[in-house]
């Protein structure tokens, strides 16, 4: 998963949790005794979860994730001996199956990836308007670029004010309507106009939109013509503080490359505090609080600050190739359309030790996802019915920089995406035990929460929406890369419910999963794991593939998703 300050699941936590005594990520019943609280009446409850004699299993799944999640592969980062193994791993895995590889005969799919260690000047002036005013890097701002120059100059760039900086035909909203930005730097605001919370009636209310990423604003910016575009940070609707913008937007960054080497992107991708904001405002004779809430109404018009921005970044460009696996399944009748599975194989590598371990060996992030995908694959080669459609197999590299292998193979897919019918994503598969629910990402995006549910309920399960949709997490793993094509996309995992230990349970293991072990040396195999839930996991993935594989038809997004327009053009309906 890719990393940002509030974890999607990370709900409040209870006052009193009914199993505060039991520890670790697989207590068992004789665990929970021990504790002296009420046992459940969970061996009949056990014996409702359906598991049908598929090759689906937890014993399965543990054997691949220790293999990959050992020392041996120190932490899977990409451009290191863990990439070698990792990858070599998967795809004689994939070939042990039977699977074919991808076109042109090969099980990888290189991924140009180019490393960009920015160092913009230590100030950056902002004048006009008889006035002039000086701003300093890390305290008052974060630039970048990812033009792969190593002198990126911004000179003069006359400063606009653009509200959210979005245009959104689908809300009748447009921020840029009326405004010249060519040569500009654009001010925007963060997240979007419903997500903000001064209005639950625009776009999604508080569930945040593809429009709230600061992704989206950039490449929005780009499309107008515009020289730069920066954000202004505000803790609150962000949910994380300014050290994580400095944090995650500082030294060296790795992004695909290019055929025009970044010069289709805005040259200075920024951020700034709300109060550098301020005073820029304040040097332009215009109030903050005033443009924000001009900014939050339907029908804002932007402005001209009447300021300009100059600044310089040096940079440090190194180029690199990663790789995606890829493996396919050929379906029986119709082979030319696609049901992608996908999961990111890489982590963290070697970093700094945490009580004497310096591995990030990524057990359940996500050397778990690329078990779960060895597990499907193995679902389908062993099944008497044999898909119609093509299975394909991805496991992408670069997801913890940033989503970079699912982006790179989006835009450089190996199969039409037209004729690709859905993606259906693995990070993070469950270590504590069978779950009631099917929690859905996103839900409410396309047609394949009916399929979701179909396959839910074959499992005894219950459908619900992701419960904190206000951190944008729809937005954060691979499927979004496919999603942002068009192309259907399904995020969705057990979560709030445990079938043996109720809602709390669940929650404390994620939240204690969260705390100790997230991206940290500690998430590692644990023999003691119960991976009955990720089984379940996989196998209600698998299913939806058999469904989506026995149709001729192709989901849908839904009307009013900001997905729909990019689909419609290349498969219209
Ligand atoms: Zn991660």
């Amino acid at each position: 998963m890719h990393f940002s300050s509030l974890r999607p699941w990370l709900a409040p936590v209870a006052a009193s949790l009914l199993l505060a005594g039991c520890q670790g990520q697989s207590a068992t019943d004789s665990q929970t005794a021990a504790t002296g609280q009420p046992a459940e009446a969970a061996p009949t409850d056990t014996a409702s979860v359906p598991t049908p004699n598929d090759g689906i299993t937890p014993a399965l799944l543990a054997r691949h994730i220790k293999v990959l999640a050992s020392d041996e592969f120190e932490g899977r980062r990409p451009f290191t001996k863990g990439e070698e193994k990792a990858t070599s791993y998967l795809a004689s895995e994939f070939k042990k199956l039977g699977l074919k590889p991808g076109p042109g005969g090969s099980y990888f799919q290189a991924v140009p990836l180019v490393e960009i260690a920015g160092q913009p000047d230590p100030t950056a002036t902002i004048a006009g308007n008889g006035k002039s005013l000086t701003l300093s890097y890390r305290t008052d701002y974060m630039f970048l670029t990812e033009r792969e120059k190593p002198t990126v100059e911004i000179k003069n760039s006359p400063l606009v004010f653009a509200g959210y900086g979005v245009t959104a035909p689908e809300y009748k909203w447009d921020d840029y309507a009326g405004l010249d930005v060519k040569g500009k730097t654009v001010v925007v605001l963060i997240n979007d106009p419903g997500n903000a919370g001064t209005d639950s009636t625009l776009f999604k209310g508080r569930e945040m939109t593809y429009y709230g990423r600061w992704m989206y604003k950039y490449e929005e910016a780009a499309r107008h013509g515009a020289t730069g575009l920066i954000i202004i940070h505000d803790t609150k609707p962000a949910s994380y503080p300014w050290t994580v913008v400095q944090s995650s937007n500082g030294g060296a960054k790795l992004h695909p490359q290019t055929p025009d080497h970044g010069a289709g992107k805005v040259a200075l991708e920024g951020w700034m505090t709300l109060d550098a904001a301020k005073k820029l405002f304040e040097a332009a004779g215009q109030k903050y609080d005033d443009l924000y809430a001009a900014a939050n109404k339907p029908g804002f018009r932007g402005k001209d600050l009447g300021l300009s921005l100059t600044t310089t970044l040096h940079n440090k460009i190194t180029y690199k190739t990663s790789k995606n696996v890829v493996a396919v399944l050929p379906g029986t009748t119709r082979p030319q359309e696609y049901i992608i599975y996908s999961a990111h194989w890489d982590h963290l590598g070697i970093g700094p030790a945490v009580a004497g371990d310096s591995i990030y060996n990524g057990a359940l992030d996500n050397a778990s996802g690329c078990a779960g995908l060895l597990a499907i694959a193995n679902g389908f080669v062993q099944a008497k019915e044999k898909p119609q459609r093509s299975i394909v197999f991805l496991a992408v590299t670069g997801e913890e920089q940033g989503l970079l292998g699912s982006d790179y193979y989006a835009q450089h897919p190996l199969y039409p995406l037209k004729n690709t019918v859905a993606d259906i994503n693995m990070d993070e598969l469950l270590a504590f035990g069978p779950m009631r629910d099917v929690t859905i990402t996103g839900y409410g995006q396309s047609d394949l929460d009916d399929y979701a549910r179909t396959a839910a309920k074959e499992q005894n399960r219950y459908v619900i929406p992701y419960q904190h949709p206000e951190t944008g997490s729809f937005y954060r793993s691979d499927h979004f890369s496919f999603a942002k094509v068009g192309v259907p996309a399904l995020y969705a995992s057990g979560a709030f419910e445990s079938r043996l230990h109720g809602k709390a349970f669940a929650e404390k293991q994620r939240e204690e999963f969260e705390a100790k072990n997230y991206h940290q040396p500690s998430d590692q195999f644990n023999p003691a794991w119960d991976l009955r839930g990720a089984a379940q996991d996989a196998r209600f993935m698998f299913r939806i593939g058999q469904q989506l594989a026995a149709e001729t038809t192709f989901p849908q997004w839904k009307a009013g998703s900001e997905f729909r327009a990019v689909r419609l053009k290349s498969r219209p309906q």
